[in-house]
């Protein structure tokens, strides 16, 4: 399965603040040199050994993750922030054409639903769009956000071929695939959901904050949360702000680093990005968590961070 990150910021969109461009560019030029641009390939060298934090962004657009399968003309996406307009953007060009969207939601909170009014292949009459969540009444939960005075165009105008899903258990939607989902505590609930295709597994757990619940070797939890290879995971908050914001609902990087060594988990994304944090703090606190789990032992752990455009294939 190949994941595709299109937004990665929690509670609001984040874009680039010129301040913030400016003194990029100026750190750039700190650190040139005059051999630095003497050829093509000399200039690319420099380009290509800059930190991401200057030569790129985290981006600014909030939580959507999509996940594809073999077949090509189905794609499964978590979350409709604002990430999913560039979603929709980019997937109406691609050939072959994908026919049908499966769109899961975590919970409804404004970041998490914003982008849809704005999703493009919803409003193309030949395409399927397939909402899921365990909460019922979807349908106006989704489209109470375009009525007016907040939209110009309410959710009757999407033109796809629409259809609204409550999750009751497990259950599978993509052949060979089968797609699970735990509820995890975040003010007014929000659901993981976890996929694996026989031979990789996945989780995106977005706006969930951990507590000892969540490392009780339980039937349920070791079922969800062993072992699994990938996990997309809120990590909003220094330890310091997780003890501030207790029962806001987000959790700290060392808390996720505890966590998904205690469940064996390959490969950690820290997701849900505060929007007050720059290209360059997040990936300071990258490098933390990474000292944190070494300090702890926990060899097994890989950690790396969310970003606008990351693809993973496993
Ligand atoms: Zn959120
Ligand atoms: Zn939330």
């Amino acid at each position: 399965m190949r994941i595709q990150f299109w937004g990665v910021r929690g509670s609001l969109p984040t874009p680039q603040l010129p301040s913030q461009i400016q003194s990029k560019i100026a750190a750039i030029l700190d650190r040139l040199s005059q051999q630095d641009i003497e050829t093509p390939a000399a200039r690319q060298r420099f380009l290509n050994a800059l930190p991401m934090w200057l030569y790129g962004t985290v981006g600014g657009n909030t939580a959507c993750v999509s996940v594809a399968f073999d077949d090509p003309s189905e794609i499964v996406v978590f979350d409709a922030g604002s990430g999913i307009r560039d979603l929709g953007i980019a997937l109406s060009k691609q050939e072959p054409r994908i026919e049908r969207y499966r769109i899961f939601f975590s919970h409804f909170h404004w970041d998490h639903i914003m982008g849809l009014p704005f999703f493009i292949p919803a409003f193309n009459p030949s395409i399927q769009v397939e909402f899921y969540s365990p909460k019922p009444y979807l349908e106006k939960i989704l489209g109470d956000q375009m009525l007016p005075p907040y939209f110009p165009v309410p959710i009757s105008a999407m033109r796809a071929k629409k259809s609204f899903h409550c999750l009751s258990n497990a259950f599978t939607t993509v052949p060979g695939v089968n797609i699970s989902y735990k509820k995890m505590w975040h003010p007014q609930d929000a659901y993981a959901y976890r996929v694996d295709d026989g031979k990789h597994s996945f989780i995106y757990a977005t706006d969930v904050e951990l507590s000892d619940v969540d490392f009780v070797h339980s039937k349920e939890n070791e079922s969800f949360f062993k072992n699994v290879d990938l996990i997309v995971i809120d990590s909003q908050y220094t330890q310091e702000q997780a003890l501030e914001k207790r029962e806001w609902g987000h959790s700290s990087f060392q808390m996720v680093a505890d966590f998904t060594a205690h469940w064996g988990i390959k490969c950690v994304t820290l997701f849900h990005h505060d929007p007050t944090y720059d290209d360059q703090t997040l990936f300071a606190y990258l490098q933390e968590t990474r000292s944190y789990a070494e300090s702890m032992h926990f060899k097994d752990t890989r950690f790396i961070l969310a970003t606008e455009g990351l693809e993973i294939t496993l």
